[in-house]
Protein backbone atom coordinates (compact mmCIF):
# COMPACT_ATOMS: atom_id res chain seq x y z
CA UNK A 1 0.00 0.00 0.00
CA UNK A 2 1.46 3.35 -1.28
CA UNK A 3 0.99 6.82 0.96
CA UNK A 4 -1.96 9.05 -0.93
CA UNK A 5 -0.43 12.14 0.41
CA UNK A 6 2.40 13.38 2.06
CA UNK A 7 3.07 15.59 4.65
CA UNK A 8 5.40 18.68 5.63
CA UNK A 9 5.15 21.99 7.42
CA UNK A 10 6.53 25.50 5.82
CA UNK A 11 10.09 26.56 6.64
CA UNK A 12 8.61 29.71 7.09
CA UNK A 13 5.14 30.15 8.74
CA UNK A 14 4.79 26.51 9.89
CA UNK A 15 1.65 25.70 8.69
CA UNK A 16 1.03 21.97 7.72
CA UNK A 17 0.88 20.96 4.15
CA UNK A 18 -0.42 18.17 3.16
CA UNK A 19 0.22 16.89 -0.64
CA UNK A 20 -0.54 14.39 -3.33
CA UNK A 21 2.57 12.28 -3.85
CA UNK A 22 5.58 14.44 -5.15
CA UNK A 23 9.44 13.87 -5.76
CA UNK A 24 12.13 15.77 -4.37
CA UNK A 25 12.90 18.88 -6.82
CA UNK A 26 9.29 19.29 -7.40
CA UNK A 27 8.26 23.32 -6.10
CA UNK A 28 5.25 23.64 -4.15
CA UNK A 29 3.25 26.75 -3.03
CA UNK A 30 2.73 27.14 0.01
CA UNK A 31 -1.29 28.22 0.79
CA UNK A 32 -0.51 30.68 3.65
CA UNK A 33 2.15 32.78 2.71
CA UNK A 34 2.31 31.74 -1.02
CA UNK A 35 6.47 30.88 -0.76
CA UNK A 36 7.45 28.66 -3.09
CA UNK A 37 8.85 25.72 -1.76
CA UNK A 38 11.43 23.22 -3.33
CA UNK A 39 10.86 19.02 -2.27
CA UNK A 40 14.61 18.63 -0.54
CA UNK A 41 13.57 15.34 0.51
CA UNK A 42 10.99 12.82 0.81
CA UNK A 43 11.19 10.29 4.20
CA UNK A 44 8.40 8.06 4.92
CA UNK A 45 5.89 10.47 3.97
CA UNK A 46 7.45 13.32 5.10
CA UNK A 47 8.27 16.15 3.40
CA UNK A 48 11.05 18.11 3.85
CA UNK A 49 10.71 21.41 2.56
CA UNK A 50 12.97 24.55 1.48
CA UNK A 51 11.93 27.83 0.38
CA UNK A 52 13.28 28.98 -2.81
CA UNK A 53 13.55 32.63 -4.32
CA UNK A 54 11.02 33.22 -7.09
CA UNK A 55 12.16 34.93 -9.64
CA UNK A 56 9.46 37.46 -10.22
CA UNK A 57 8.33 37.90 -13.84
CA UNK A 58 8.12 40.60 -15.79
CA UNK A 59 4.93 41.26 -16.56
CA UNK A 60 5.55 43.79 -19.21
CA UNK A 61 4.30 47.22 -17.35
ZN1 LIG B 1 4.13 29.27 4.53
Amino acid sequence: MTTATLNGSCPECETGLTVPPVVPGETLSCPECMLTLRVEDVTDGRLSLRMVAVQLRDWGQ
